[in-house]
This record gives C-alpha cells, sequence and structure tokens, in this order.
C-alpha cells in the first residue's frame, strides 16, 4: 500500500489544464493517507475486525495458544496419581499421550498449556484422622518425582521468570498450589515450610470447616469466616508471600481475608454464581468486583456444575426420571439386574453438558464487571471427572477457548491476560511483597 502511494506521488502534475482533477486527486490522496495511516496503527482488533473466515480464525486461535503462555490455576494430576504413587505401582506414563485423565504430556502440547498448577489436594476427612501434612508432603514428592523421570519435558517452577525459562527450553512447568489449608495444622510456621516445598497458594479450605476458616459446601459455619488462627495464617501468607486462594471458602470468610490480606488474591478455580444462582460455591457479582478492585483474579472452573445451573437441573431431572423407572421395577441402582435399564435409559437420556461457549460468557461476566486483567483459567482438569464442557474435554482443546475469545473480539494482548498475564501480576506481586 505504501509503495502504490509513493508511485501516486511521485506522478502527479500540477498543470494548469488539471487544476479541477488536481483538487479531486488531493481529496483522494488525503483518503489515501488516512487510510495509510489507520493501517499502521498498533491495534489488534483491526485485524480481526477483517471478516476472517471460520478457518483463518481456528488457526490464529492455535497459533496465539502456540505462542502465548498458558498458566491454569488448577489440575489435579497429584492426587489422580497418588494410587500408583501410594501403592509402589508403576505410574502412568505422562510424557506419552494416555488414555486415562485429562493430562499428560503429548495433550498439554497440543493445547499450548505450559504452566499448570498442580494441585495438592488434601480431601477433609483428612482433618478428623490426621495425616493431612503427610498426605501434602507425598503430593510434593509425586510431582517432583514427575520432573526428575522426565527432565527434558517437565520442570518445577516456583516463579514466573522459572516459568518463562522453561518455556524457552519446551518444557512444561509444573507450579503447585495446596487445595486446602489442613497440612497447616495449628503451626503458622508450616506456612513457610510449604513455600520452601514449593507450594506458591493455598486454598484456605475444602469441602468442610478446618481450623482456619469456614466452607462454603459446609453449613456449620464454625467461625463465621476466618478463625482467629486462620486470620493469623493470612498474615503469615502475606509475609511469606504464598498466593491467598479463596476458591471454596464461605462469603463471610471471602469478605474477610479481603479485609485483611495486604496483597491481592486468587480464585484458583471458581466461576460466576450468575450463572449458577445459589450455588455458593462460585463467586457472586458482588465479590468478583471486590476481587477486582483489590487487584486479584478469578480463573474459570471448566466443571459443567460450575457453568451452568441449566444443565445441573437437566441432570437432576434424568436423575429423578430414572430412580422413579427403577422403582416402578422394584430395582435400586446397586441391583445388577438394573444395569440394562439404567443403560436404556442413558442412551435415551443423555448426560448433559456444559460448552465452550458458556466459558466464554463466563470470562465476558467477569470482564464486565471487574475488567479483562481480572480474568484467567481453573479449568478443574482431573479433579470434576466427567463433567468437563463440550469443547473442552481435555488439556488439548484450549484452542477452543481462544478462538470463541477471538470471534468475540478479544486482542492478542487480552487473550494474553486470560491465557497467563494476569495471574502472573497477582504471583508476581505477592512475592514481592513477601518481607520474610
Ligand atoms: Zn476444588
Amino acid at each position: 500500500m505504501q509503495f502504490l502511494f509513493c508511485q501516486y506521488l511521485f506522478t502527479f502534475e500540477d498543470t494548469a489544464i488539471q487544476k479541477y482533477t488536481s483538487m479531486k486527486n488531493i481529496l483522494f490522496l488525503f483518503l489515501l493517507t488516512s487510510f495509510v495511516f489507520s493501517c499502521n496503527q498498533p491495534n489488534n482488533k483491526i485485524e480481526q475486525d477483517t471478516e476472517l473466515s471460520d478457518e483463518q480464525l481456528q488457526a490464529l486461535a492455535t497459533k496465539i495458544a502456540e505462542e502465548v503462555i498458558i498458566t491454569d490455576g488448577h489440575i489435579d494430576v497429584p492426587y489422580r496419581l497418588r494410587h500408583f504413587y501410594n501403592e509402589g505401582e508403576p505410574m502412568p506414563d505422562l510424557s506419552q499421550r494416555t488414555e486415562e485423565g485429562d493430562f499428560d504430556y503429548v495433550r498439554a502440547k497440543e493445547g499450548g498449556l505450559n504452566a499448570p498448577f498442580m494441585s495438592v489436594y488434601i480431601p477433609a476427612r483428612y482433618q478428623k484422622t490426621g495425616g493431612a501434612k503427610e498426605l501434602a508432603d507425598s503430593l510434593i514428592n509425586s510431582v517432583i518425582d514427575i520432573t526428575n523421570s522426565f527432565p527434558d519435558k517437565y520442570a518445577l517452577a516456583n516463579t514466573p521468570a522459572e516459568v518463562e525459562k522453561n518455556f524457552e527450553t519446551g518444557k512444561i512447568s509444573l507450579p503447585m498450589g495446596m487445595e486446602n489449608g489442613a497440612p497447616i495444622g495449628d503451626d503458622l510456621d508450616n506456612v513457610n515450610y510449604f513455600h520452601e516445598r514449593g507450594i506458591r497458594y493455598i486454598t484456605l479450605t475444602h469441602s468442610k470447616d478446618n481450623l482456619i476458616c469456614d466452607s462454603s459446601y459446609d453449613t456449620t459455619r464454625t467461625w463465621n469466616g476466618l478463625s482467629e488462627f486462620g486470620k493469623q495464617v493470612v498474615q503469615r501468607m502475606n509475609e511469606v508471600g504464598v498466593m491467598i486462594d479463596v476458591s471454596h471458602i464461605s462469603d463471610s470468610t471471602f469478605y474477610q481475608v479481603m479485609e485483611l490480606s495486604t496483597a491481592p488474591v486468587i480464585a484458583s478455580h471458581s466461576s460466576c454464581r450468575n450463572f449458577t444462582p445459589g450455588f455458593e460455591r462460585n463467586m457472586s457479582d458482588d465479590m468478583i468486583k471486590l476481587l477486582g478492585e483489590k487487584g486479584g483474579v478469578i480463573q474459570i472452573n471448566f466443571g459443567s456444575s460450575f457453568l451452568d445451573g441449566d444443565v445441573v437441573n437437566l441432570n437432576k431431572a434424568n436423575r429423578v426420571k430414572l430412580d422413579s423407572l427403577l422403582k416402578s421395577n422394584n430395582l435400586t441402582r446397586a441391583d445388577s439386574s438394573a444395569a440394562a435399564i439404567i443403560e436404556e435409559f442413558t442412551l435415551q437420556n443423555p448426560k448433559h453438558y456444559s460448552t465452550v461457549e458458556k466459558v466464554a460468557d463466563h470470562i465476558d461476566h467477569v470482564v464486565h464487571l471487574a475488567g479483562v486483567d481480572h480474568v484467567g483459567i481453573g479449568s478443574d482438569y482431573d479433579g470434576v471427572g466427567d463433567s468437563l464442557p463440550t469443547g473442552l474435554k481435555d488439556v488439548s482443546q484450549y484452542p477452543n477457548l481462544i478462538y470463541e475469545l477471538l470471534k468475540r473480539g478479544y486482542s492478542r494482548e487480552e487473550i494474553e491476560k486470560i491465557c497467563h498475564k494476569n495471574v502472573w501480576r497477582v504471583w508476581n506481586e505477592v512475592a514481592n511483597t513477601a518481607s520474610m
């Protein structure tokens, strides 16, 4: 275009006879100049406004997934592997494509996934039986073992800078987050201990109230938010530089954390309650706004029940229908002769799933409430079983989400924020403001 423009300029002759024509030429030149100028503006949106075909958009999504670092706030690989690890059985080979589970090296590469936070998940029952710290240690060891077994494919990462270094050498980083503060027990120094072991966020509790705070899934409301010890844990996490994860905690715990924490926080795997009315495990509009105002990030959970209340209701209706069918045959689900009826029923009434479009709706919703600097990805792969949405069934499918965002007009820069930059901002800030 610039070449044409120059050629036009040099053939321009301003003779008396051509006066009228030259006026038109000047107008044309002006329009041409404006066009050339607008083409040179560094605005990503212009690129997309020029009507890319569906195939071109898909190719662009795949390219962006390859080029941009994708971090995911929550993948439950360690807990999936714990059985093999504890029993000393051969582990599934995570360097190859595997049949089971949602994650392995080959599929992660296909999806452009570079830094999945490995969830060190401690079920609430360990709060009663003891052994939470031992389980956490063994799950952390299993992550370290993955990196030792396949040093050319996986590496640990304690900072965004380390993820970047691994990315340059083609390795997948395995940063770690601990889901449930139970392994801290009643000893604040365990916050320092787990930080030294590589834990970079702690979800304060899981499905039950613990010594730190109340859970969204528990109706006991033991502390009406944070316990006195929990307040000290929040303070210590700020001091040590461990991100506070507000997923799973009750609303009152959330508001107290927001009041108390001197650093921004993350929700490692939560979605918007707007689409799942009454489901306290997701965040309300009010909470998302406050999280954003304080610089935090909500990483969207992909589980269908986190994404769409209608899907939950449809599946519930199916279960009720099946139960009454079995009852009319004097059977329960456990009876062996019920199997054929269940199979036939499931064929006629297949399970409902949410969609990749719905995940994009959640991202849109957060952007609308808090802005594009406060949303990320927290799939919960390997943690939500057979509940993943169409188009995001495993770690190979992130490009489908990027395609959906491109279709909705998100720029590459905005997609980069969602894929990693937003949560890295919090990760760096929490580390930089630590005092211990
Ligand atoms: Zn969880």
